[in-house]
């Protein structure tokens, strides 16, 4: 074949000129040879296609991704291999090579592009909001009819600080930009919905009690016409704590355990225990702190009749035996409740 550019007669034809000739205009590759990447100077996500993305990748690792999404290969390249290097980093821009090494119609060639992909730090919306304090959810900490103890508090502190930590895997806006300290409980403020409810549900599991949650509109996106909500969350423990009595359906109850969903207590005349769903919570009433519990002396006993000095005035009481007090010896200590002028032997 004859090659109309030099007019060789005895090489491999490609298309209409000889492979030699062909390879002259030939590239395996394009790259532009500048490249842009936008990328958070905070958490170095990167804006592609309208998204940020990937935060937390070193930027050597950004230029190279950035390289690689730029190349456009041949059809007719195979089995190429491709190195990309940083030559170097002047300020914002990375002067980078990119060597490929393949074969176009059996013949090996090797060629380098040069490229500078320039990184242009921002702020992405995310580390723009933790910057200005933006908070989509209140927890407004609270305990029923009764203050919050410092041990409550900084349990609570604790618990809303773990979870957090563990949601920030997942959501950047697992962040608590304040906590209003008022005297009827602490507001933590939380970046995200998402969290906040998390942190609801943790403070429940710890100390039992009603979560309600009250969305409000606070404006109005113009451009989308979408309500901007932002949640209140109360988490209202209960009032009574483990070891206090309680009044549940005409019963006493002496409360046994406080847990996510329910709460145990004995009923101190009978010695049941009793499960309450947490949601009746509002149905039980506080008779008596565990502090209340009192000690005393046992004077006598016979098979029904168990005789008690009352702490108060020291006087002689006569008590129903149980079986629970038959082991009792005369001039042991005893531990007793006063409610509503009765007296309940504890075990
Ligand atoms: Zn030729
Ligand atoms: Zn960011």
């Amino acid at each position: 074949m004859f090659c109309p550019e030099c007019g060789s007669t005895d090489k491999e034809m490609v298309e209409d000129i000889c492979i030699d000739c062909f390879l002259k205009e030939f590239q395996m590759i394009e790259i532009p040879r500048k490249i842009e990447v936008q990328i958070c100077s905070h958490c170095n996500s990167k804006l592609e296609e309208g998204k940020w993305s990937d935060e937390f990748i070193p930027e050597d690792e950004i230029i190279y991704r950035a390289l690689e999404r730029n190349i456009k290969i041949a059809d007719e390249v195979e089995n190429e291999i491709i190195n990309l290097e940083i030559d170097q980093i002047k300020g914002t821009i990375a002067y980078c090579y990119v060597e490929v090494a393949g074969y176009v119609h059996g013949t090996e060639i090797e060629e380098t592009h040069d490229c500078e992909v320039k990184l242009l730090k921002t702020v992405c919306p995310s580390c723009s909001k933790i910057q200005s304090g933006y908070y989509e959810t209140v927890i407004q900490f609270r305990a029923d009819s009764r203050e919050i103890k410092a041990e409550e508090y900084a349990k609570a502190d604790e618990i809303v600080e773990r979870t957090l930590v563990k949601q920030s895997k997942k959501d950047k806006l697992a962040y608590c930009p304040q906590i209003a300290k008022l005297k009827e409980g602490y507001d933590y403020y939380i970046g995200s919905f998402k969290s906040g409810h998390k942190v609801a549900e943790a403070l429940k599991e710890e100390f039992g009690g009603i979560i309600k949650e009250s969305p409000r509109l606070i404006s109005e996106d113009k451009s989308t016409g979408k309500g901007l909500y932002r949640v209140w969350i109360s988490v209202r423990i209960p009032e009574f704590e483990t070891d206090d009595f309680v009044m549940f359906e005409d019963k006493i109850l002496q409360i046994h355990s406080i847990t996510k969903n329910s709460i145990v207590g004995v009923d101190i005349s009978t010695n049941k225990k009793h499960n309450i769903p947490m949601k009746n919570m509002e149905d039980i009433k506080l008779v008596k702190k565990a502090e209340d519990i009192e000690t005393t002396t046992v004077i006598s006993k016979s098979p029904s009749i168990i005789q008690i000095l009352d702490p108060s005035d020291y006087s002689a009481v006569d008590l129903e035996m149980k079986d629970e007090f038959r082991d009792y010896n005369i001039g042991d200590e005893i531990k007793l409740i006063k409610i509503n002028d009765y007296i309940y032997l504890l075990n």
